[in-house]
């Protein structure tokens, strides 16, 4: 199933196939929780299915349809899942994999997520696959970050990015899911799969204890239950980030503070973000204390 806010990026695809004329190396852009992982898995499954003819449809019953659900596919390779650097001999592998026949209906298929962690040896040895491509061989490179890849490759593939260009298609499908809408929500729209993510993982009630304990940044915020929430989740960090951003800017927004103010609590996020990436070992819990202490004194300025 592609979500709905991503068809309009199918059809394209889905002509050029039907017409012979499908790229053999597709470059899937976008933020993170857009979809583009699920978008590159339907497509790629279309494309082996026995039953698919020029459009891209999987019957759900053939070998190949079985084979995949079983995740045991012959002609389907799929990289770069663990969110780890990829290597130049996993490249290899790829091209390996694209020379050799295929068992099912001809075609066969790569996905290489995380496609921006390949290492500058491994962009050097896909390059080759991409200037050489094989018939009835599809690459899909899925990317949060497709800018980190070099020019060459990017020049070498079809390039999509992949966004949500009608934002009402996402409230009607968030709206069909169990999650309970929270005004917060509305920074995370354009990357839905990433409240849903939250939502089955159990992270919703947390997130959501984290930004109403930081609303009323500029009174007094429950500084003991940001420092567990963050303790227990580190990785909330980030979006710790994106709240503060965002209650900051409604502030602005709201005419409470002056843009200078404004300004000066955006250095100290920047400066918040950029010391949590780069010094080992930060004692967040202290950052974190000295980041609130600081935005409120410029905000109460
Ligand atoms: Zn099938």
């Amino acid at each position: 199933m592609i979500y709905p806010w991503l068809t309009e990026f199918k059809q394209p695809i889905e002509t050029a196939y039907g017409i012979n004329k499908l790229h053999h190396g597709i470059l899937l852009g976008g933020q993170a929780g857009v979809g583009k992982a699920q978008f590159a898995q339907d497509i790629a499954q279309s494309i082996l299915c026995n039953a698919s003819s020029n459009q891209l449809q999987t019957c759900g019953q053939c070998k190949s349809c079985q084979l995949q659900k079983a995740g045991t596919h012959p002609d389907k390779l799929v990289i770069g899942q663990d969110n780890k650097t990829i290597s130049v001999d996993e490249i290899r592998k790829v091209a390996q994999f694209v020379q050799s026949s295929a068992g099912q209906n001809a075609n066969k298929v790569v996905i290489i997520h995380n496609a921006e962690l390949m290492t500058i040896a491994a962009q050097n040895a896909l390059l080759k696959t991409l200037e050489e491509p094989n018939a009835h061989r599809y690459l899909f490179l899925v990317s949060n970050e497709p800018m980190r890849l070099s020019a060459t490759i990017r020049s070498r593939c079809l390039c999509y990015n992949l966004v949500i260009n009608q934002p009402e298609q996402v409230t009607n499908w968030l709206a069909n899911s169990s999650l309970i809408a929270q005004p917060w929500h509305i920074l995370f729209a354009h990357q839905p799969l990433l409240l849903l993510n939250w939502h089955e993982q159990g992270d919703l009630n947390q997130l959501d204890s984290l930004y109403s304990s930081i609303e009323c940044l500029h009174a007094q915020i429950d500084l003991k239950l940001v420092d567990e929430i963050l303790k227990q989740n580190p990785k909330h960090i980030n979006v710790f980030c994106i709240f503060l951003f965002a209650i900051i800017k409604k502030y602005l927004l709201n005419k409470k503070i002056m843009f200078n103010t404004y300004q000066e609590c955006m250095k100290l996020l920047a400066h918040f973000e950029n010391s949590r990436k780069t010094i080992l070992g930060l004692n967040v819990t202290l950052a974190t204390n000295r980041l609130i202490f600081s935005l409120q004194a410029q905000l109460n300025n």
